[in-house]
């Protein structure tokens, strides 16, 4: 199927889920991972009206930020999103190009990209990912060190803490995913009660994939992240 029909049956398919779920589809954020991804095929889902796209390396997200610049793509307000881990010394040219950092796994990062960020006169969106799961191989805050860390984080001036991210553990079973979503949900009840955040409308949930972007949606994703449905062939 080409970009196009995936793109269709994909908004198809929430649009559905939503309906049954009493939500709106609008709330929902569909993010087009565009990693490792040809630039003719991202120009591809542009076309139908993809805005957010996201990259999980700085520097292939830089190089296509520079090359879509200055297309027509590039003239639309495209937002960019990093989702991959982030290294300190990355920090300087991710914080040129991206509207949201969902990967802030440390304070450290954190007050990284808060002086980085300042630097340029930019107050810098990002998530704090948490490792809901806790296994080894995956990055993000223990879900007890959250409002500790965002406590210290909510003092930097130049960053803005817009929500959270997690990823399920891989499994071929969509339902597996749901305790850790789950999980995040309630960490957001947590924050948002704890710090007494007006909009809880507003407060970003990064979770889901091509895999298990629905169960995600029903525990309350407002961003899903998704790869291989949309740029299958
Ligand atoms: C690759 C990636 C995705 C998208 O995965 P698909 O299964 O292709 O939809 C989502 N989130 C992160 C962090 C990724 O690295």
């Amino acid at each position: 199927m080409s970009v196009k029909e995936n793109i269709f049956s994909l908004r198809q398919d929430i649009k559905v889920l939503c309906q049954k779920i009493s939500k709106n589809p609008a709330e929902i954020t569909v993010l087009a991972v565009t990693k490792r991804v040809d630039i003719e095929l991202i120009k591809e889902a542009i076309a139908e009206g993809i805005v957010d796209i996201a990259e999980n390396k700085v520097q292939e997200a830089v190089k296509k930020y520079f090359l879509m610049r200055n297309t027509e793509c590039g003239m639309r307000n495209i937002k960019w999103h990093m989702i991959g881990h982030l290294q300190s010394n990355k920090v300087k040219d991710a914080v040129k190009i991206f509207d949201l950092i969902h990967s802030v796994d440390s304070l450290r990062l954190a007050e990284e990209i808060n002086k980085q960020s300042e630097e340029i006169n930019k107050i810098q969106d990002v998530l704090i990912e948490v490792n809901v799961s806790g296994e080894k191989t995956k990055f993000g805050l223990k879900p007890e060190e959250l409002i500790d860390v965002i406590n210290k984080a909510k003092g930097l001036k130049n960053i803005n803490i817009k929500g959270l991210m997690t990823m399920a553990p891989f499994s071929d079973n969509p339902e597996k995913s749901r305790p850790y979503f789950k999980m995040l949900r309630e960490l957001k009840e947590k924050i948002v009660i704890k710090f007494g955040i007006g909009n809880w409308e507003l407060v970003i949930l990064s979770m889901g994939m091509s895999q298990d972007y629905q169960v995600a949606i029903g525990e309350g994703a407002t961003m899903v992240r998704i790869g291989s449905a949309i740029f299958k062939k």
